[in-house]
């Protein structure tokens, strides 16, 4: 459920929102919409994401279709509490790559009334919930689940087959690195 689908809009305090789904399921694409539509009604919003991510650029969120917003590269979650202190809508994006002080970051701003929207990817390489979005789609109060297209069969897809013989659980990159598939089309790595 998408907060502003919602008749009875939440007034005068914060909240988070997960947006979480495979690789090229739009993520990022629906992170953008969102603070975009913020942006548009004045709001002040900050952007943050993990330095790991360096895919596309230092100094902004890219979606694979190259939609992009300026955001700042954060070494650690703690870091944005004090460089969103004026923000209205702090947006978040490859949530997965922080370590687990982003979920009390993410609670500590919706606290002190911010909107808080989080994209991430929710299942790993082998198909197992990649932490912590487990944690933040428990405690938020609006989740959204995005689905990609299966690169084989072109079924809604929601789990990211790496297509490379690597075996650590964060090997960053997106074409020929990683694809979409279906349940039925995905298959587990076998050597771990
Ligand atoms: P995410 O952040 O979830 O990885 P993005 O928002 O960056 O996704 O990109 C979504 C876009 O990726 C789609 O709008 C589409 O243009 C492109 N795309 C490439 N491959 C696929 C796929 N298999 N399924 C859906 N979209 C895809
Ligand atoms: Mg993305
Ligand atoms: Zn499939």
């Amino acid at each position: 459920m998408e907060v502003a689908t919602l008749h009875n809009m939440p007034y005068n305090t914060g909240w988070i929102e997960v947006v979480c789904g495979c690789m090229y399921s739009g993520k990022t694409e629906e992170l953008i919409r969102r603070l975009r539509r913020a942006q548009i009604a004045k709001q002040k919003v900050m952007i943050f994401k993990p330095r790991i991510d360096n895919r596309y650029s230092a100094d902004q969120i890219v979606s694979h279709s190259e939609q992009a917003l300026p955001s700042t590269v954060v070494d650690k979650p703690i870091e944005i509490l004090a460089l969103a202190k004026d923000a209205q809508v702090v947006g978040v994006d490859e949530c997965q790559f922080f370590t687990y002080d982003i979920v009390q970051v993410c609670e500590e701003l919706a606290s002190q009334g911010k909107r808080v929207i989080v994209a991430g990817l929710d299942q790993d390489y082998r198909g197992k919930p990649f932490e912590p979005i487990p944690q933040l789609l428990a405690l938020a109060e609006y989740i959204t689940k995005t689905l990609a297209i299966c690169m084989v069969c072109g079924n809604p897809a929601d789990r990211t087959q790496r297509i490379t013989d690597q075996h650590e659980r964060v090997v960053v990159g997106a074409r020929g690195v990683y694809e979409a598939r279906c349940r039925k089309c995905f298959v587990p790595p076998t050597a771990d």
